[in-house]
């Protein structure tokens, strides 16, 4: 895809824990590594913002089951499953962004309380396409922040076995 200069890709969670073998895997998670990792070279070519979000929870985070949360323990800071997968090339300028390190809430989106937002701002960043993992979940909820802070937001989502990017308002997900 044509990225501008004033766009930002962001690579949402493509971390080991949620690719297949993972502590949180979604199945074929490890299947759009390629794929993100074209955009991030296409993104990188044409000078666009490149950022990528990771889950990065303390030991005993609230959102772990042991916590009466609603996931199975994931993404330990530090930890093996917390590393982006090892197929995954970024480059290195990257910006990242770790979210769900506060112990007491978690954080689906990456511009919750990481000051994305503002970063985004600062580098005159008009639109952000949003790619990773899981669809429903992190990148719902960073799409979703990211409209809401007025940034032209687009989302890649696979549709009958092709790839479109689709602008996501709350329309969007319902
Ligand atoms: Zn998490």
């Amino acid at each position: 895809m044509r990225f501008h200069r004033d766009d930002a890709l962001i690579v949402v969670d493509v971390q080991r824990d949620f690719c297949p073998g993972g502590a949180l895997e979604i199945a074929g998670g490890g299947d759009i590594v390629p794929i993100i990792n074209r955009l991030m070279a296409e993104a990188a070519a044409s000078g666009a913002c490149i950022v990528t979000s990771r889950d990065w929870h303390p030991k005993d985070h609230a959102s772990f089951n042991a916590r009466g949360g609603v996931w199975p323990e994931h993404c330990i800071q530090e930890s093996n499953g917390a590393k982006f997968h090892e197929g995954l090339r970024l480059p290195p300028d990257a910006l990242v962004i770790s979210k769900g390190a506060d112990l007491h809430k978690d954080q689906y989106s990456a511009f919750d309380g990481t000051g994305l937002t503002d970063e985004l701002r600062r580098r005159g960043i008009r639109r952000v396409i949003i790619r990773g993992l899981a669809l429903d979940v992190c990148v719902r909820a960073s799409a979703l922040d990211a409209a809401r802070a007025g940034f032209e937001t687009r989302v890649m989502r696979r549709r009958r076995g092709r790839y479109r990017i689709k602008t996501a308002s709350a329309q969007y997900w319902k």
